[in-house]
Parts: C-alpha cells; sequence; structure tokens
C-alpha cells in the first residue's frame, strides 16, 4: 500500500469510528421502532400514539412484549428446521459472482424445496391439531423479543468470531467496535459448507414472513368469522412474492447485500427480524379491520401488483440473464450494451435502457398494492412502502457512486444513454 492510499485509509477508519454514537443508536433505535409497531397494530387498532406523559410512557412500555419460554422454543425449532433444509435438501450448487481475488464462492440452491416442504409440514402439523394455525399471531410479540435477542447474540458471534469463517475476503475491522459490529466484519461468513448470510437472507426470515401472515389470517377468521378479501390478498401477494423469490433463487447471488455487504448487526437482524415482523404489518393490521373493497379498487391493487411484479422481475431476469448469456434477444432484438474497460458489459436494451434501477420501481409498486389493501384509516399499514422508498432511493444512490467508481467514464457514458435513475420522465 502507498504512503498517501495507507493515509487515505487510516482517515477513513477514523471517520468510522467516528461514527461510533450513531450506529450504538441504531442499535437500540431500530429494535425499539419495531416494537413500536407492534404496540401500535396489537393494542390501538393501528394507530400512531404518542405518549404526552410519564403514565402514558409507562403504560407504552409495559406494552412491549416479553420473550417467553414457548416461544423460545417455536423461534429454536423453526430456525433449527430451516437450518436442517438448507443442508441436507435436495438442490443444485452454483457459483456466486467472482470475488474481488477472482475466486467463486458454491451455494447450495435449495430454496424452493425448502418452501414448499416447509409448507407442506406446517400444513400437515394444522391439520393434525398438533399446533394451533393461529399459534405464530397468538405468540407473535413474544416470539418478536425472542428473535430480537436471538440476533442480537448472532451479530455478537459474527463480531466476536469472525477467525472461524475462514472464507475470502478475509475478516476485516475498519472502524470501532459500534461500526464493525453493526456493519459487520465478514463478506462470507461460512461454517463448513454452510453460508450463513446466504441462509439468513431468505429462510429463517422470509418463509416465517409468509407464515405469520397466513397465522394473522386464521386469527381474523377466528375473530370475524371470516377471512376478508383485503387479508387473502396480502397473503397471496407475499405468498407469490416469496415463492418468485425462491424459484429464481440463483438471482440472489448477485444482488447487493450478497456481493459487497459485510454480515453484521444490520444486515442480520434486518433478515431475521425486521423482515418477518414488519413486512407482515399489512396482515397485522387487516387481522383488527377486517373491512372490505369495492370491486374496482380490488382490480386496481391486483394490476398494480401484477405489472410491478412484470417490471421488477423480468428487469432482473433480464440483467441476470444477459451476464450469463451476452447475446440472448431481448425483446426479440439483439442486446445492445456498453462494453467497459474493466472487461464486464452494462446492457442498455430492454428495461436497463429505459431507466437505471426499473427492478427497483417495480418492487415498489408491489409494496404500494400491498399497503393499498388497508384503506386510508392509517398511516402505519403504510410503513413499508415510506420505508422502502427510502430504502431504495438511497440504495439507488450508494450503487450509482459505486459503479461510477468501478467503471469510471464507462459509467458516465451509461447515465448519458439511460439519464432516468427509477422512473422515466419523473426521476
Ligand atoms: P441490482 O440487482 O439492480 O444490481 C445492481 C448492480 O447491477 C450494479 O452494482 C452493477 O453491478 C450491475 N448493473 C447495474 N446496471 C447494469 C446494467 N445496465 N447492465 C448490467 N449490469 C448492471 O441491485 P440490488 O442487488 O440492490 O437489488 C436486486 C433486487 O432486489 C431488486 O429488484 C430490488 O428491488 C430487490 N431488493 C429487495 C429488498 C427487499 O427488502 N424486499 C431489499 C433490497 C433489494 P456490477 O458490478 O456487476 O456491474
Amino acid at each position: 500500500m502507498s504512503s498517501s492510499a495507507a493515509h487515505n485509509e487510516a482517515s477513513a477508519s477514523a471517520r468510522r469510528a467516528g461514527l461510533g454514537l450513531e450506529f450504538a443508536l441504531g442499535l437500540v433505535a431500530l429494535p425499539a421502532v419495531v416494537y413500536y409497531l407492534w404496540i401500535c397494530m396489537r393494542y390501538h387498532g393501528g394507530a400512531l400514539v404518542f405518549p404526552t406523559s410519564r403514565t402514558q410512557l409507562g403504560e407504552l412500555l409495559r406494552e412491549v412484549p416479553l420473550p417467553t419460554w414457548k416461544a423460545a422454543a417455536i423461534y429454536s425449532i423453526w430456525v433449527g428446521a430451516q437450518l436442517f433444509l438448507q443442508l441436507f435438501a435436495p438442490g443444485r450448487w452454483f457459483p456466486g459472482a467472482p470475488l474481488d481475488d477472482g475466486t467463486r464462492l458454491k451455494y447450495r440452491l435449495n430454496g424452493w424445496f425448502s418452501w414448499w416442504l416447509t409448507l407442506l409440514v406446517v400444513l400437515v402439523l394444522i391439520w393434525r391439531r398438533v399446533i394451533p394455525a393461529t399459534l405464530l399471531a397468538d405468540e407473535l410479540g413474544a416470539i418478536l423479543s425472542v428473535a430480537n435477542i436471538g440476533s442480537l447474540i448472532f451479530a455478537l458471534y459474527l463480531y466476536v468470531f469472525p477467525s472461524l469463517h475462514k472464507t475470502a475476503p478475509s475478516a476485516e475491522r475498519r472502524g470501532g467496535f459500534f461500526h464493525d459490529f453493526f456493519t459487520g466484519v465478514v463478506l462470507n461468513p461460512r461454517l463448513g459448507s454452510l453460508d450463513l448470510k446466504f441462509f439468513c437472507e431468505s429462510r429463517p426470515g422470509l418463509i416465517l414472513w409468509v407464515l405469520i401472515d397466513l397465522s394473522l389470517a386464521a386469527q381474523q377468521l377466528e375473530l370475524h368469522g371470516r377471512i376478508s378479501a383485503p387479508m387473502f390478498l396480502v397473503c397471496i401477494f407475499h405468498f407469490f412474492y416469496v415463492a418468485d423469490y425462491f424459484l429464481h433463487e440463483e438471482a440472489i447471488l448477485s444482488t447487493w447485500d450478497i456481493r459487497h455487504e459485510r454480515f453484521g448487526f444490520m444486515l442480520s437482524w434486518g433478515c431475521l427480524v425486521w423482515v418477518p415482523f414488519t413486512f407482515s404489518l399489512q396482515a397485522q393490521y387487516l387481522v383488527r379491520h377486517a373491512h372490505e373493497l369495492p370491486l374496482p379498487a380490488t382490480v386496481g391493487i391486483v394490476a398494480l401488483n401484477a405489472a410491478g411484479y412484470f417490471i421488477f422481475r423480468s428487469a432482473n431476469l433480464q440483467k441476470h440473464r444477459f451476464r450469463q448469456s451476452p447475446t440472448a434477444p431481448i425483446w426479440g432484438k439483439r442486446p445492445t450494451f456498453i462494453r467497459t474497460a474493466r472487461g464486464t458489459q452494462l446492457l442498455t436494451s430492454g428495461f436497463w435502457g429505459i431507466a437505471r434501477h426499473l427492478n427497483y420501481t417495480g418492487d415498489l409498486m408491489m409494496g404500494l398494492a400491498w399497503c393499498l389493501t388497508c384503506k386510508f384509516g392509517h398511516v402505519l399499514p403504510y410503513f413499508y412502502f415510506i420505508y422502502f422508498s427510502v430504502l431504495l432511493i438511497h440504495r439507488e444512490r450508494r450503487d450509482d457512486r459505486h459503479c461510477a467508481a468501478r467503471y469510471g467514464a464507462d459509467w458516465d457514458e451509461y447515465r448519458r444513454k439511460v439519464p432516468w435513475r427509477m422512473i422515466p420522465g419523473v426521476y
């Protein structure tokens, strides 16, 4: 390393260490937000609660769910079963994107099988009355607390024992404790053939999200004697989103999280807690709001979800297939692209010739469709769409900076050819 590079790295490291307070606050604030959302949904009909006195604050704090041994047992069995499936369910091995040193890690893609087998087993357990259909809905608060504690311990493990994971690139401490704990020190932590990040990205969180939805639908049936059309739609939309994820499981290997994000508290907690407990907010809301929708609204919501899905999936597949086979036609024509000085190619046809991140736009359209099923009585069911818009706009800008640094003049040319970021003519 040259002396100026060493100097730059030293000052970047000092900057990151200086961010310790922000990351420490994040460790407290993020779980607090999830608890707050759950409390508002569970005890206040989805209304925002603003305690204005110490007494009210005390009441709010008393509504924070405590972990229970029952919830700990449910969650441990759940994660254990998903681990077992990840390790032993049939599937194929697939190479990930090349790492900086040119090597590729192999991933066991058995999500499609694991997803259906999990659903089948849960169905049989409910049918045989081993567990009630409302189990997850009834225990949701306690399971949330167990998942929070579990993911905190897991992130500590990742931070304290990075050397257990002998995969390229090696562990790197780049800032102070809070920075490294929060953002992670290892890119691809592995125990033998088990890739911890790849596993957590989908199995224990994403599948749990759908099961929570279905359990909440069962709770609505118990409370109101029927499952409302909005609840039905939300369950179907989420079910379809996650099924699609597993059907195209290999596509996750080229995503930002897998390729560039180190595995620390932010990502592990995000996958294990944030996803199942905030993505299910619409279903949590609908349990106690069993309204119906007029037919035109239902048709509009279904159309918005279908259009969003088409854009999201087609854009992701176009890029994925183009990277595998650059001459395969897109929309019946030979694809156009920019050949970069780094050797990779940037697609400029199909959705990637209309805007630079239409895959994000499609994802957001689906998110909006899910929220609209809750009508307009409260703002909290729209939390997903608001948070996701912020996340994807921030992500698009971060990716843009990353690609500008990576591709230099070639990225400038791509920006000239495709000037819109996410919505042609608007943004
Ligand atoms: P992308 O799949 O859009 O990947 C961005 C990367 O693709 C860039 O860094 C660059 O990498 C490459 N690239 C960019 N433009 C081109 C082009 N024109 N031609 C070829 N390659 C290009 O981003 P993400 O990984 O963030 O997202 C993947 C999907 O996951 C999205 O649909 C998103 O909506 C979804 N998502 C969902 C989340 C959720 O919580 N539900 C959270 C985050 C994402 P390279 O270095 O290879 O050139």
